[in-house]
């Protein structure tokens, strides 16, 4: 059955703005990216009905047959790329999405600057950073960070903030408080954190953009 898609949506809101009241950030409302990956195309159109427009997708192939139907019906639609990115795929990635939360390397935020030139696009990027340092994810590492930003102002990258994923058996706490540390040291006033299970958590730690998919839509059916 299909979850009612407004009513989590409201939900979601609701309790972040709760959040924000209760530590005092309340003047600065952060954004709800509702991800919409690997969910049926009704789930994703019933949230366009009830007016959500910020949505966020991990992959860029799957975002493109998906949005491509999609972004020219609401083309005030914002289309964030919260996923690891090829630097073969920049190209498709700068063309469809409207803001790229992924880059963790010199060679991505390259071949971004490239195509973003190309195309006079000129999309705003966070850095993701690894802050549990696990392997097989993506994201910089801490002692690495410094010199990607560096890299990415000499590109002429607009680096509005930092995201992270925190492993999913820790304490998310830690990785909120130290990506926002990261960020304040570097001036960057952006931070994407918190998903379905700790979002409140991180609206209450000062996050500027959640990431938010099964609580909106249900459960991903990856069968
Ligand atoms: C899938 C995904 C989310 C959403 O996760 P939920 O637990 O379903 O809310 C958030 N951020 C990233 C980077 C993701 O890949």
């Amino acid at each position: 059955m299909m979850p009612d898609i407004k009513a989590n949506i409201d939900t979601v809101k609701k309790e972040i703005t709760r959040m924000c009241k209760h530590v005092g950030v309340a003047e600065n409302q952060p954004k709800l990216v509702a991800v919409s990956k690997v969910q049926p195309i009704e789930r994703v159109r019933a949230a366009l009905e009830a007016g959500h427009r910020v949505f966020g997708e991990n992959r860029v192939q799957e975002a493109e047959e998906r949005w491509g139907e999609l972004k020219p019906e609401y083309p005030d639609v914002e289309l964030h790329l919260i996923g690891g990115l090829q630097t073969n795929k920049a190209s498709n990635a700068v063309a469809l999405f409207d803001v790229i939360q992924s880059v963790d390397r010199p060679k991505l935020a390259k071949a971004l600057a490239t195509e973003m030139d190309k195309q006079g696009r000129k999309l705003p990027i966070y850095l993701q950073v690894n802050t549990g340092r696990e392997e097989q994810k993506g994201g910089v590492l801490a002692e690495d960070l410094e010199g990607l930003l560096a890299d990415c102002r000499t590109l002429g990258h607009n680096v509005v903030g930092l995201m992270c994923i925190p492993p999913a058996n820790d304490d998310p706490t830690l990785h909120f408080a130290l990506l926002k540390k990261f960020a304040k040291k570097h001036g960057l006033a952006r931070l994407s954190m918190g998903m379905s299970g700790d979002y409140a958590l991180a609206a209450a730690m000062g996050a500027t953009d959640i990431r938010v998919g099964t609580a909106i839509f249900g459960a991903r059916d990856y069968s």
